[in-house]
């Protein structure tokens, strides 16, 4: 059986103190909770991926810990396979420390770790030409390159989510490779605008504006268009971009219409903003069909 998506990304534990109020410089405070979750949009997307239907490989460096443990027994019981995460010997697994207080606002320190070290050596055997090659920007800018190399010579579609967006922006060498690119907002701005990506050869410009919708421009011409966000009563935004992006990558490898592939992954979108956290919060096909068909 062949990949519906292979995701070349990161990997992360992340660990959140909850306080009542941030500590200041030099200051200690008493938490007043703690837990760890599995992140990193890497991991997040081939979950959403998963989750959404399709058969899905994980490209990720881990480090050789317990953390590294979690995560691939993490992805293995989404039945993601793990058989090109590499466990990196000297250097901890990716973390994110994150205090959170009772206003609900965070601070957030990412150790990248073994995401560093993240490596493209080859494809897993099993791609087909209906493969999509998901990746982001939490692994090196080669990783990702060398990845999108590799897909186009064996025919697969490359989809980037540009986060978090170098300042500077891309070199032209990737964005050359991208058969779709989805920023969001603040992302597209960092790198140029829509008409720039499409300059820079681009085939569709996928841009997610949160409550406000998506809006698509294609390369091959035709006005832009856009779609309406999904009308839900949303408690925590995190994970939904990261819904989007791994719904899409199911539906861009498994059906050819891009209107339904951007509407659905909306609808993905929508449904993770009404759930806590990441992981948890990133639905499965079921509950997207739902909301599509009401
Ligand atoms: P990111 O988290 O990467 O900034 P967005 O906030 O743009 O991404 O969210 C991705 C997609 O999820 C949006 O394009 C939209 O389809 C859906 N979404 C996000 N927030 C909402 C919301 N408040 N209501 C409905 N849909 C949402």
């Amino acid at each position: 059986m062949a990949f519906d998506v292979v995701v070349v990304g990161s990997a992360n534990l992340d660990l959140v103190a909850t306080t009542a109020r941030m500590p200041g410089p030099g200051e200690t405070v008493l938490g007043s909770g703690f837990s760890q979750h599995p992140g990193g949009k890497g991991l997040n997307q081939a979950v959403a991926a998963a989750r959404s239907g399709a058969t899905t490989a994980l490209i990720a460096a881990i480090g050789d810990d317990d953390a590294g443990t979690l995560l691939r027994s993490v992805a293995e019981h989404e039945g993601i396979d793990t058989s090109q995460m590499t466990s990196v010997a000297d250097i901890p697994t990716g973390r994110a420390v994150i205090i959170v207080d009772d206003r609900a606002e965070n601070s957030i320190v990412v150790i990248p770790g073994a995401n560093g070290r993240s490596r493209f050596e080859s494809l897993p055997a099993d791609v087909a030409s209906s493969t999509v090659v998901l990746a982001q920007l939490e692994v090196p800018l080669a990783t990702v390159t060398n990845a999108f190399t590799a897909a186009r010579a064996a025919g697969c579609r490359t989809v980037l989510n540009p986060a978090p967006a170098p300042d500077g922006g891309l070199p032209a060498e990737l964005l050359a490779l991208c058969d779709v690119i989805v920023p969001n907002e603040h992302e597209v701005d960092v790198l140029g605008g829509v008409d720039r990506l499409l300059a820079s050869g681009v085939g569709t410009v996928i841009v997610t504006r949160g409550a406000a919708g998506v809006s698509v421009s294609e390369q091959s011409g035709g006005t832009p268009w856009a779609i309406d966000a999904f009308d839900v009563s949303p408690i925590d935004t995190t994970g939904a971009g990261d819904s989007f992006c791994g719904a899409l990558a199911t539906q861009l490898a498994t059906r050819a219409d891009l209107r339904h592939a951007v509407g659905y992954a909306a609808a993905a979108g929508a449904l993770a903003t009404t759930v806590a956290g990441a992981v948890p919060s990133i639905p499965h096909a079921a509950a997207v069909d739902a909301l599509m068909a009401a």
